[in-house]
């Protein structure tokens, strides 16, 4: 025996497992390797994370089976780093490292038999007697084969025998045969295509006789739903991709194959071809003074070598990209490598490309837009050392490289970086820990940082580099707010469009320059309500109001997808005056058009997005000047570089203000200042307008003059007299469950459990119904937890974890999140 080892598995509970180290093995499972391990009956595929000598004190002790990787997946760094990550935001252990793990496209765990001794015994008796029953000949059959194989059986074998998986069962009860799991390699370099079939006839479900109405109607639903992601949305997918997208199983897609509604065949995983191809020559710079000296700062710290955090702080079109690109480049030549995250998909291909053209092969794009197959390829390809710069979003951050030398994290306060399920991390504060663990620099960018950054600038906690002018020179675009009050007592129209609105796109279509129009909704109207009773049209499973979207005459639950014909009449009182509240991005394109027919409009959002190919395709139309309008929801605003924009027009900035959320305002002001810097970005002036009724909101104010100091005092001051972040460290702790009186119960046995909390210096805020009071059927009720004391509070939290445990509490019910970014 090697010694002992602690094991990370993908089970949703926050221990370690310890497993004996066979001497055989004791090469291969270090650190960071993938083991196989037999885990409650099966075989699971594990990490090791430590090594020990010393006899643990545990009863019963078993084996690792196998050693999986003859390089471990994960380099040493990154398995002090996925500790971290657990403790830090007391997530499952397990699950935090298969996040950080390549997509498991190549371990298969299949049911295996092998021979006991007595089974030894019984085939040797078979083979001695000269005639055997049929039940015997079978018996034989599968003792004979297991007895040949060295390794377990797989059960696909058995069933091709003549007794098939009964006779195995009949052997396991004699004990003859024992059964287990095994983990087997899959071959990663094929995938299943799923593509829809539209010459099949279509049939009914038959028999009716037999299949109950809900099951029909479950059955049609879930054609209905791959029709719709196969033949309208995207074409033919890989099969895992098309049952994450339309929501079904693999049994739903196979029984549209038997019909021959769908086609399935198998295709080598190839790469796809996209932007990152295509033939691209960036443009040549020249540095200006102030990006120059940017450089030169972080030239200066790439040189020294040590830790250190800067925050990039330029307006919008100052040319920080540049500036990542030179500091890549000084890293590179230092013999290190780089890591840079941006907070969407689409910016990915754009930076990826930017980065190929300057540095070559060695760039690896990581997100989780990629089919796992090809995900997997690129993972391995960084964790060979065949890559030097990786471009991705969030969970790039746990990329293999090794020798990492600069962190770059582009729109550093995006609230993309947080990760919404377990592990709940925040993917810039992980990117900071990790430049700490690997000596290297981490680079903060953006226009409008957000709180916490920015304030650990000011206090010296991180070097702060500014940049104050525009590339050229060029103004900043003047911001006009548009009262919708006012516009109303003139117009007397409600609508997304104002007089104001209208006549500065009219002049813009004059002179043939372009208009982009943001609206922060997707669908036709916010929600429906009856003119009757006042009734609103509820999602069936959440609190929370369906939007109507017209060109699928249907009412949506944003949240959990679920969808209703519009009715003809209230379902509350029977009226007939269904009306609808609130434009989205649906209605602003359908008055645009009804505006100004003879021009050429595109929208932009989920909706019309769908796949990458259709977001390249609006956004390439658009970018080449074949679109003089283009409507769309905060997909518009980020980042992407129109030269020929002249006018920003915010249809409506109140949408984000009414959350209930610490960080409306915040949200508000970084969104407006955001898509007010796509105005004027080429050698034209620009204009923005902003619609909202309530002009004299501070973070409205302040957007409108670009005056991100003045917004940063006044929002920190309410943070500090409010007790926020960055003041103290938050965390919320939901309990949830489809069961109101166990929600209701749960809650209550916490809230006597946390009532001590506060001579701990811990402000404990709740139990209070979640503002999303329902979601997806489960009730919410809510703790908020302040405390200028992390370590006591992360201690104290994992009390209450344990407590959860004590009275049973199913892990399920409770999320914790610590540094929350939405309280919904
Ligand atoms: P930011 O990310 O700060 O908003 P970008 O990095 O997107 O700004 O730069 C805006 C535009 O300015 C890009 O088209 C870029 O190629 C260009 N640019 C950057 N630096 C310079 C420079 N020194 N001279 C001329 N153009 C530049
Ligand atoms: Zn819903």
């Amino acid at each position: 025996m090697a010694g002992y080892c602690e094991i990370a598995l993908p089970v949703p509970l926050r221990t370690t497992f310890t497993y004996a180290v066979p001497d055989a093995l004791d090469e291969l499972a270090v650190p960071g390797a993938r083991v196989v391990v037999p885990f409650r009956n099966r075989a699971l595929v594990g990490v090791v994370v430590g090594r020990s000598n010393s006899k643990p004190d545990v009863p019963g002790i078993k084996n690792i089976s196998e050693a999986w990787d003859p390089l471990p997946a994960l380099p040493e760094r990154l398995v002090e780093l996925g500790r971290w990550v657990a403790g830090y935001y007391l997530a499952p252990v397990g699950e935090t490292f298969r996040a950080m793990l390549p997509p498991a496209v190549e371990v298969r765990v299949a049911r295996a038999w092998r021979i006991t001794e007595a089974g030894q015994a019984r085939l040797e008796a078979l083979k001695a007697v000269a005639s055997r029953s049929e039940a015997e000949v079978e018996d034989l059959a599968l003792l004979e084969l297991c007895a040949l194989q060295q390794k377990p059986v797989e059960d696909r074998l058995v069933a091709k025998l003549p007794g098939g998986k009964a006779a195995a069962a009949r052997l396991l009860r004699r004990g003859e045969l024992a059964a287990g799991d095994v983990a087997q390699r899959r071959d990663s370099r094929k995938q299943k295509i799923v593509a829809w079939n539209p010459a099949a006839v279509v049939e009914a479900p038959n028999q009716p006789g037999r299949m109950s109405k809900a099951r029909i109607e479950r059955a049609l639903g879930e054609s209905t739903r791959i029709e719709r992601v196969l033949n309208e949305e995207r074409g033919p997918l890989p099969l895992p991709h098309l049952m994450k997208l339309a929501g079904v199983s693999r049994a739903a897609v196979e029984r549209l194959a038997r019909s021959g509604q769908v086609q399935i065949w198998e295709e080598p995983v190839a790469a796809e071809p996209g932007l990152l191809e295509a033939d691209f020559t960036p443009p040549s710079n020249v540095l200006n003074e102030e990006q120059k000296r940017a450089v030169d700062e972080i030239h200066g710290w790439l040189a020294a070598g040590a830790f250190t955090v800067g925050l990039l702080y330029g307006v919008t079109g100052s040319g920080k990209t540049e500036v990542y690109l030179r500091a890549i480049e000084n890293v590179l030549a230092r013999g290190r490598t780089a890591l840079v995250l941006v907070p969407e998909i689409a910016l990915t291909l754009w930076v990826g490309r930017l980065c190929r053209a300057w540095f070559g092969d060695g760039v690896a794009v990581l997100h989780s837009g990629l089919a796992d197959p090809e995900r997997s390829r690129e993972w391995w390809r960084v964790r060979r050392g065949e890559v030097r710069v990786v471009v991705g979003t969030r969970s790039a951050v746990f990329a293999p490289l090794e020798n990492v030398g600069l962190v770059i994290v582009d729109e550093e306060q995006e609230s993309s970086y947080k990760q919404e399920e377990t592990p709940r991390y925040n993917g810039r504060d992980v990117a900071i820990l990790r430049a700490k663990l690997e000596g290297a620099v981490a680079l903060l960018g953006s226009a409008t940082p957000s709180l916490e950054t920015f304030h650990h600038a000011r206090l010296g906690k991180y070097k702060l580099l500014q940049i104050e002018a525009r590339v050229g020179n060029r103004p900043l675009a003047p911001v006009e707010i548009v009262d919708l009050r006012q516009d109303f007592q003139e117009t007397h129209r409600h609508g997304p469009v104002s007089e104001r609105l209208r006549a500065s796109i009219a002049a813009r279509l004059a002179e043939g320059t372009q208009s982009l129009v943001l609206i922060n909704r997707r669908g036709y109207s916010w929600f429906a309500l009856c003119r009757g009773c006042g009734a609103q049209m509820l999602c069936e499973n959440c609190s929370i109001a369906l939007t109507y979207h017209k060109r699928r005459e249907r009412l949506v639950c944003h949240y959990c997808g679920f969808s209703l014909g519009v009715p003809k009449a209230c379902p509350k009182c029977g009226g007939p005056h269904v009306y609808f509240v609130g434009a989205g991005a649906e209605q602003v394109e359908e008055r645009l058009r009804a505006i100004f027919p003879e021009a050429r409009i595109a929208r932009l959002d989920r909706d019309t997005a769908r796949s990458k190919k259709a977001f390249e395709q609006i956004l390439g139309a658009f970018a080449d000047g074949r679109v003089d309008i283009l409507v769309g929801t905060q997909m518009v605003a980020k980042g992407h570089d129109f030269q020929r924009v002249t006018l920003v027009g915010v249809a409506s900035a109140d949408a984000q203000l009414g959350f209930p959320d610490f960080r409306a305002a915040e949200r508000t002001f970084q969104l407006l200042t955001q898509v007010a810097g796509r105005a004027g970005r080429g050698g034209l002036a620009g204009e923005v307008l902003v619609e909202t009724y309530y002009p004299e909101h501070y973070a409205i104010q302040m957007a409108a003059r670009q005056d991100y100091p003045s917004f940063f005092e006044k929002e920190l001051q309410f943070r500090r007299m409010l007790h926020y972040p960055p003041f103290v460290a938050l965390a919320s702790l939901l309990v949830r469950n489809t069961k109101l009186d166990a929600a209701l119960r749960w809650s209550r046995q916490l809230g006597d459990f946390f009532e001590s909390w506060g001579t701990r210096g811990i402000k404990v805020l709740g139990p209070a119904a979640a503002p999303l009071a329902r979601l997806k059927r489960e009730y919410r009720f809510q703790f908020l937890f302040k405390s200028r004391e992390r370590r006591a509070l992360n201690r104290a939290l994992t009390e209450a974890l344990a407590f959860c445990g004590k009275k049973e509490i199913p892990d399920r019910a409770i999320v914790l999140d610590v540094d929350p970014v939405s309280l919904l």
